[in-house]
Order: structure tokens, then sequence, then C-alpha cells
């Protein structure tokens, strides 16, 4: 398969877009803006990249996330045989958990986290720190305790789809779908919950996501983003996004459903801060155009 070399372009800002709503269909492309992680390993002959590795900081504290994140690493580093996929350009490898706090960003790698982050409308959140338009160079991606407890969400399938969605934000992909269908991705919103509980659909990633990677990461960058094998240096603390959803800055743009949203913040260091946010069902069903941050979350 022919790929074309995609190009560092800067993209352009998005302003003033705030809840135009995204296409409910599977697209062709599913990059978030072009961000990626800059790497100087080359592309092959056909047009591949050489993989290069991220690293994935584990501050989970229970085994059943934990378990739920090496499944996602491993299905993010494997693509299935009948995917037809000759390589993916974006090794995972899981290691301690470096953040300080509250899943601060550790510049180089993606810091993953659980937490009972409170009744605030959000199950995932996965946040990127972005310097010169489109690199990547620290992430972060959150699960929330609050609602996995609960009855609705409380299922091996739920928190494998959340968890592997979140954790591939940070690797600069997007959504496949945000109406609810299920494109066999976890980078759709299939909901695995009530009478699809038992359903294992949408927990992995598909072809079309490998397929996306090797678009988004077709090139060679003069530098590297991602944190060699040693050691990494904290992230200066002003680009972190707190438990104050204050601190995502301003919203970009929001599925017509209401259960996917972007927002964007600008750093006093220069760079941009982008956090994905997947809302809870009664979240969304709420008032599916507004705000979730500026509504009351009360428990079901
Ligand atoms: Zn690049
Ligand atoms: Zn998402």
């Amino acid at each position: 398969m022919f790929i074309t070399a995609y190009k560092c372009l800067r993209m352009p800002l998005l302003v003033g877009l705030a809840l135009a709503a995204f296409s409910g269909t599977s697209q062709a492309t599913h990059s978030w803006g072009g961000y990626h992680w800059a790497s100087t390993t080359p592309v092959n002959s056909d047009g591949y990249k050489e993989p290069f590795t991220l690293k994935l900081g584990n501050n989970l504290t229970t085994a059943d996330w934990t378990m739920h994140l090496s499944l996602a690493s491993t299905d993010w580093n494997s693509p299935d045989e009948s995917f037809k996929v000759a390589s993916t350009p974006l090794m995972t490898t899981i290691v301690t958990g470096q953040s300080k706090r509250n899943c601060s960003m550790v510049k180089g790698t993606t810091q993953v986290c659980n937490g009972t982050y409170g009744n605030n409308g959000w199950l995932g959140l996965a946040s990127i720190n972005i310097t010169g338009g489109t690199h990547i160079t620290q992430g972060t991606a959150k699960m929330n305790d609050t609602y996995f407890s609960r009855t609705t969400y409380n299922n091996p399938n739920e928190r494998q789809h959340v968890m592997c969605q979140e954790v591939a934000h940070t690797f600069g992909l997007d959504h496949q779908s945000t109406d609810g269908s299920s494109q066999n991705t976890c980078m759709d919103y299939f909901s695995n919950t009530g009478t699809n509980a038992g359903s294992t659909l949408s927990t992995r990633p598909n072809a079309h996501d490998f397929d996306e990677l090797n678009i988004i990461y077709a090139h060679v960058d003069s530098t590297t983003t991602v944190a060699a094998s040693t050691a990494t240096a904290p992230s200066a603390a002003d680009v972190d996004i707190t438990d104050d959803p204050h601190s995502w800055g301003t919203l970009m743009r929001q599925s017509a459903n209401g259960r996917s949203s972007v927002y964007e913040r600008f750093n006093r260091d220069g760079s941009r801060t982008l956090t994905h946010v997947y809302w809870t069902i009664e979240a969304a069903t709420n008032c599916p155009s507004c705000d979730h941050r500026f509504e009351s979350h009360e428990q079901h």
C-alpha cells in the first residue's frame, strides 16, 4: 500500500468554532489536528516509518486498570493479522509512573492515571502538550473511578474501550465516529454498557487506526520529542491540566450528541495543551449542546 508522505504543516488555529458538530460517520482521516510526536527514525522505501517507542507511565492504583493498560499497550503494538498492516510506527512500553501529583505531565511520555476525580460528568480525559504547531511533547490519560465504580460503567469492556481510546489520543489519533455506532474500534463512541455491557465490540483498535498512524508518522523529523530510555524531566507545572475544568481552556468543538469535546489552552511558555473529554451518557443526554463543565452532574 502506498502511503503519501505527511508534511509537518503548522495547522491553522481554529478560532471561535465552539460547538461545531463533528461528522457522525467514519472519516477518511482521523488524525487529531496532525499532532504527532517528533521522531528521527527513518521511513523505509515502502513509505513506512521505522518504529519509535513511547513510554506509558503507569500511575494506576489498581491491578484491574493496570491489566487494561497492558492490554491496550499490546493491542496498539501488534496490529491483528487480519488487518494486513505491514507495520506500526508507534510502539508503546509501560514504565513506572512518574507523575509527581495528580497526573502531572512528564516530558517525552504519556502518564496514565485513574482516580475518583469526582461527579464532574467525564469518564475519561486525554491531554497533549504541543510545541511548534504540531509536535506532541507530553501527554496524560485519566480514567474517572467516580463513574467506573458505578454499575453502568463498571465492566471490563467499557473500561477497556475508554483506556484504549484515551491512551491513543496521546498518539495523535482522533475518533473514527462519535455518533455511538460501532466501527469496531476503541476510537468510536459505541457504549459497552446496558445490554451491550457484555460486548467486546470497540474495545480494540481496527485496521483503519493503524493506517492512520502510518500516514501521520510517514516522515522524518529533525528532532525527537519522545523520551530516551533513561531520565525524563518533569514538565513546567503551568502546562498541566488539573481537576479544575477551567484549566482546560476554551471549548473548541463538541459532537452533536454531546459525548465528545475538545478544549484548548494557551500556556505561558508558548505551548498549547489540548484535551479530549469523554463525557458520560448522563452528562451528554442532559444537554447535548451545553459545555458540560458548567452543568451540575448530580448522582444518579
Ligand atoms: Zn513531525
Ligand atoms: Zn475521545
